[in-house]
């Protein structure tokens, strides 16, 4: 089922398959799910275009929602508190983003809340779950509890692997401390995984799954090396860095996934001893090593 986006790819898949519900799109409205007959619905990841529709969904239907426990305790402190706008905003400023771009950030952040409903108290799901006859992965990167669904060598993989968007892979308050890292792991995994096809959220099906893997890879090596090239003994922010690796040309949005993207890319460095982090008077700069 293909369901419209105002903004982004301007579309989102949800899938259908023996009585399980494939995530839910943006929540817009309750039409799509009127004629539709299944046991429960599973959510790959708590981002508004796949787990904005969960409650109505599940009221319609009747079905119990299945979220992965790390996803929804993140959903849960994202879209059920007042005050995460502010919070981001504040986060995003301590990477040097300037008050324009934070400030727009409240505004939406604010405007769009009460229309994610996701679904309170959902039955949680972990690493090797079993749901429906499909095992539950654990693939963290693009969001830190992001989850996949196997059965037969076919993958419901939620944002995990696109065909032709690279899934943003950013850094944000209170997430997992090296999203990248997390990231390259679950591409290897699928890798390992052997797959034979990849049912994504946005985009064509992917029948190479282990191909695109590597292409994504590639495609963060790259970017890594970029990173660590814009670095010097000059401290600066994420978001000056990002000036430098995406640059100066973006709209407020795009440059804050810019900036949490920056960031994935420099904590992995980090962690490699490839650049030093420093924070003084509430802003986090890098280094070269
Ligand atoms: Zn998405």
């Amino acid at each position: 089922m293909t369901l419209p986006l105002p903004t982004g790819p301007r579309h989102v898949h949800c899938y259908v398959a023996d009585g399980t519900l494939f995530d839910t799109g943006l929540g817009l409205g309750d039409a799509p799910w009127h004629d539709l007959h299944v046991d429960r619905i599973a959510i790959s990841h708590f981002h508004p275009d796949h787990v904005g529709g969960a409650s109505v969904a599940s009221a319609v239907t009747g079905a119990p929602v299945f979220q992965g426990a790390v996803d929804y305790a993140q959903c849960d402190r994202v879209w059920g508190s007042r005050d995460w706008p502010e919070r981001m905003a504040a986060w995003f400023r301590s990477h040097g983003v300037p008050p324009e771009s934070t400030d727009e950030l409240i505004e939406q952040g604010h405007a769009v809340a009460p229309f994610i409903r996701f679904s309170r108290d959902p039955e949680l799901l972990y690493e090797g779950s079993e749901l429906g006859g499909w095992d539950v992965l654990e693939l963290p990167g693009h969001a830190d509890g992001h989850l996949g669904f196997v059965r037969h060598g076919v993958l419901v993989a939620g944002d995990h692997l696109l065909a032709k968007i690279s899934p943003a892979v950013g850094l944000y308050p209170e997430s997992r401390p090296d999203p990248l890292g997390d990231y390259l792991a679950s591409l290897q995994r699928t890798i390992d995984l052997d797959l034979r096809i990849v049912y994504p959220g946005h985009g064509e099906p992917i029948a190479d799954p282990s191909a695109r893997a590597r292409e994504l890879i590639d495609h963060h090596r790259v970017r890594l090396d970029e990173t660590r090239g814009a670095l010097t003994d000059e401290p600066q922010t994420g978001y000056g860095v990002s000036l430098a690796v995406f640059g100066a040309a973006l709209g407020p949005t795009q440059r804050r996934f810019a900036v949490a993207e920056t960031l994935s890319h420099l904590e992995h460095l980090v962690r490699r001893g490839d650049a030093r982090r420093a924070e003084a008077d509430g802003t986090v700069t890098y280094t070269g090593p």
